[in-house]
C-alpha cells in the first residue's frame, strides 16, 4: 500500500491546488490549500519559482500520483499498459485509475478519501461478485457487483456511511443499490465526470522524455 510520510495537505499545498487527500476537511474552511494557497517552507510565500518545461510536467505527474495514491513503480505500470493498448492513451490511463477498487469505493461515496477506501479494502470489508477482496488495486470491470461483507454492516463505520449512502450521487458510471448497500460498475468510467486533477498528455510527456 502507498504511504506517504509527507503530511497530505503539504503534499497539496506543493501541487499548487487541492487533491482531496483528506476526506471531508477538504471540503471545508480548515483546507490548508483554502487558508495559505503558498508552497510550505520557508519561501513558499515570498520566493517565486518560474518551472521549465521539464517542472511543470513533473509536477502534473506528482499530483495525479498523488491524488490516486499510487507508488511511482505502479504508476509506470499503468502508463505501459496504457501505451500498449489502442485508443487515446489519457483515457485509458485514466480508465485504468478509476478502475482500482479503493477509487470505486470513494467514488461510491462509503469512503472521504482514497486513503480511506484503501483502509477499508485492505481491511477485508468487500466482496467482488460475491469473493472477498482485498487488493485496493484490483481492477473492477463493467458488470462487477462491490458489496459489504454482511457481518461487517454492524460495524461502526458502515452503520455510520450507510444514510449518507443513500443520499450520495455516485457517478453515472456506477449503479448504488442503497439498500443492499452495494455498487454495479454499469459502464467504463466517464471522463467527463472524472475532472482529472493532472494535465494527463504532459504526464505522458513527462514519461515518454
Ligand atoms: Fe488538506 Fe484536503 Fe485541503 Fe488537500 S484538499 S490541503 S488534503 S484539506
Amino acid at each position: 500500500m502507498a504511504v506517504y510520510h509527507d503530511a497530505k495537505c503539504r503534499i497539496c499545498r506543493r501541487a499548487g491546488e487541492k487533491l482531496f487527500l483528506k476526506g471531508e476537511r477538504c471540503y471545508s474552511a480548515k483546507c490548508a490549500v483554502s487558508r495559505r494557497a503558498y508552497p510550505p517552507g520557508q519561501k513558499g510565500k515570498t520566493g517565486f519559482m518560474r518551472l521549465t518545461e521539464y517542472g511543470a510536467e513533473l509536477k502534473e505527474k506528482q499530483k495525479i500520483r498523488r491524488a490516486y495514491g499510487i507508488l511511482e513503480r505502479q504508476f509506470v505500470k499503468y502508463l505501459d499498459e496504457a501505451i500498449t493498448q489502442k485508443g487515446n492513451t489519457a483515457e485509458i490511463l485514466l480508465g485504468i485509475l478509476e478502475n482500482r477498487l479503493d477509487n470505486v469505493i470513494y467514488r461510491a461515496g462509503i469512503a472521504s478519501s482514497r486513503a480511506e477506501a484503501r483502509m477499508l479494502v485492505s481491511h477485508n470489508h468487500f466482496m467482488v461478485n460475491g469473493k472477498s477482496v482485498n487488493i485496493p488495486s484490483y481492477r473492477v470491470k463493467q458488470g462487477n457487483i462491490i458489496s459489504i461483507k454482511e457481518s461487517h454492516k454492524k460495524k461502526n463505520y458502515f452503520k455510520n456511511v450507510s444514510e449518507s449512502f443513500k443520499k450520495f450521487q455516485a457517478p453515472s458510471w456506477l449503479s448504488a443499490d442503497k439498500e443492499k448497500f452495494a455498487i454495479k460498475v454499469t459502464a467504463s468510467p466517464v471522463l467527463k465526470e472524472i475532472g482529472s486533477v493532472s494535465d494527463i498528455r504532459s504526464v505522458i510527456e513527462y514519461y515518454s522524455r
